[in-house]
């Protein structure tokens, strides 16, 4: 006799963000009998491999860069600070943990069943879920929702090339290398060459373009790219890509030597090499294709506006659909997901719950790179080519931060702080921003909500500036 599938509600495979976000919604706020299967790290990516370490790694190389800037006010800061890597890495490993079993609280509190292990599709209603505990097990529910994420691409047919790591490999590193190349020019492979550049490690980044970030508008490209340039980052741009890596030593930190072999000839020894030229939908296990579930040419799953896949009942968001693949996008998009599916009244008003989706125009992000980046909407090139140049006018400032006044005038060049309003028609609505500067990241929130509700140049105009800041400029633009 075929085993018995346990019933449920909703069943959601992913404990990332977008899957943990879906699940609170439903059970926690509307008691749909809702089962969630991960097969790592409670969490996902953000939490594990993500923005959390990211960030506490960026704050470490802040406070490096925070020293180094104390001596310009007087502080008698030797140039040699010592620092202990290792010690940093397992108080950010401790923390993680400790989140992880957050994460499994909140999931408990809020009645949702936990299953570790890997999910499968049997059928459009039904998954079996190969347990860590070496059990097959069934589960089916009228709707189930694909939150596996993705994960870091090692090129193929570079042989030798599994030699390097990725960013999950990144927050591994104990010892720190001497020498260390990054390949690629998205938001990865900035951050953290940034991070290893600030804290000493000699930094090479190897770029296809002439700019990193060239999603980005041109004035982030090009004063970002030549910032870290002056910051010691030596970047090989143009790069035609590598042949071949091979290991010239074993070992941790400094001891690892790889050799890199260009498609140019050129060659070079390193002592860490991180690939950071985008990621993959994880889809592998769970094998959607097998219930005709609509892919791209990538593989990520394909929905409409509501998280719908073509399978009736299926539904997919967050880094698996490769659309804006951020926590933040993946969580609102979860909830409005459960809203949508279980929603019979809205605890805190909001919008019609049938109907309940997720925006996805213009949505803030920030590069955590050094100094911070903001964006929120188009790029000049993208707002000329929809308007057309005579209906777009562009307001774009340049300065030196008042932290800086002491510095020598080599090292303020290593601070450029730079702001562009891109704004369309006659009502100079603002539909592109764009800053970069220290706290780019807390102040691109803000701004973000004005961008958001349709602010036009004159209401920024009209907000009385706060001095002294560098915000202040962006309420001051001529
Ligand atoms: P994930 O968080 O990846 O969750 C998917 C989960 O599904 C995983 O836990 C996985 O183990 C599980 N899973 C996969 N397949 C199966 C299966 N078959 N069965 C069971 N479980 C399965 N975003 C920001 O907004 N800000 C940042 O600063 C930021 N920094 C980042 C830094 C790095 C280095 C990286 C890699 C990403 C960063 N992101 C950041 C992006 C962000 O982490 C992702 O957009 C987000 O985690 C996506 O959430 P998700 O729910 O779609 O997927
Ligand atoms: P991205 O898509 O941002 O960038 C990948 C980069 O790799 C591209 O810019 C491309 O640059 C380059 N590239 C692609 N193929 C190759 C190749 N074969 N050789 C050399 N370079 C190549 O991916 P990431 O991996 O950096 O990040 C994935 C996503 O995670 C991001 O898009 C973002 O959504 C999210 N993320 C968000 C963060 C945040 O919010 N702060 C931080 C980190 C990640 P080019 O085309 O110019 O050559």
């Amino acid at each position: 006799m075929a085993p018995i599938a346990k019933q449920y509600d909703f069943i959601v495979i992913g404990g990332g963000s977008g899957g943990s976000g879906a699940a609170r919604r439903a059970s926690g706020w509307y008691g749909a009998k809702t089962l969630l299967v991960e097969n790592n790290r409670s969490g996902g990516t953000c939490v594990n491999v993500g923005c959390v370490p990211k960030k506490q790694t960026w704050n470490f190389a802040s406070v490096a860069e925070l020293l180094k800037d104390g001596v310009h006010y007087g502080y008698d800061i030797p140039k040699d600070i010592k620092f202990n890597f290792a010690e940093f890495k397992k108080k950010r490993d401790e923390n993680i943990k400790g989140l992880n079993a957050a994460y499994e609280r909140n999931w408990n509190r809020e009645n949702i069943d936990l299953v570790k292990g890997t999910a499968t599709f049997k059928s459009q209603r039904e998954i079996e879920v190969a347990t860590q505990g070496g059990e097959n097990l069934l589960y089916s529910a009228p709707h189930i929702l694909i939150a596996t994420g993705g994960y870091p691409i090692i090129p193929q047919g570079i042989p030798g090339s599994d030699l390097g790591i990725t960013s999950d490999g990144f927050f591994d590193i104990e010892d720190l290398p001497k020498k260390m190349a990054f390949v690629g020019a998205g938001y990865i492979a900035v951050e953290l060459a940034g991070v290893m550049n600030a804290i000493g490690v000699e930094t090479h980044m190897y770029i296809r373009g002439n700019t990193f970030l060239r999603n980005f508008d041109p004035m982030v490209q090009e004063t970002l790219t030549q910032r870290y340039i002056d910051a010691g980052v030596i970047i090989h741009k143009n790069h035609k890509g590598f042949k071949e890596v091979v290991r010239l030593r074993e070992g941790k930190g400094e001891e690892k030597l790889l050799k890199l072999i260009g498609n140019d000839g050129e060659e070079s020894e390193v002592n860490e090499l991180l690939w950071a030229i985008g990621r993959a939908p994880e889809i592998k296990a769970l094998d959607p294709a097998k219930i005709r579930v609509k892919q791209g040419p990538k593989g990520h799953i394909v929905v409409d506006e509501y998280q719908n896949t073509n399978i009736d009942g299926v539904y997919a968001l967050g880094d698996v659909t490769g659309q804006a693949e951020l926590t933040p996008v993946a969580i609102a998009a979860g909830r409005a997901l459960g809203n949508r599916l279980f929603g019979t009244h809205h605890p805190s008003g909001g919008p019609h719950l049938s109907t309940s989706k997720l925006d996805y125009s213009n949505i803030p992000t920030v590069v955590f790179a050094h100094p911070e980046v903001g964006t929120i909407g188009m790029t000049e090139p993208a707002a000329v080519s929809k308007f057309g140049k005579e209906n777009i006018k562009i307001y774009h400032t340049k300065f030196t931060p008042m932290f800086y006044t002491f510095h020598p005038a080599e090292e303020k060049k290593l601070q450029p702080t730079e702001y562009k309003l891109i704004c369309e028609g006659k009502e100079e609505k603002i539909v592109g921003m764009h800053i970069l500067g220290a706290a780019s990241g807390e102040m691109m929130q803000g701004f973000g909500v004005a961008v958001k509700m349709g602010a036009r140049k004159r209401d920024f105009d009209a907000c009385v500036a706060i001095h002294p800041t560098s915000a202040e400029e962006l309420v001051t633009m001529k």
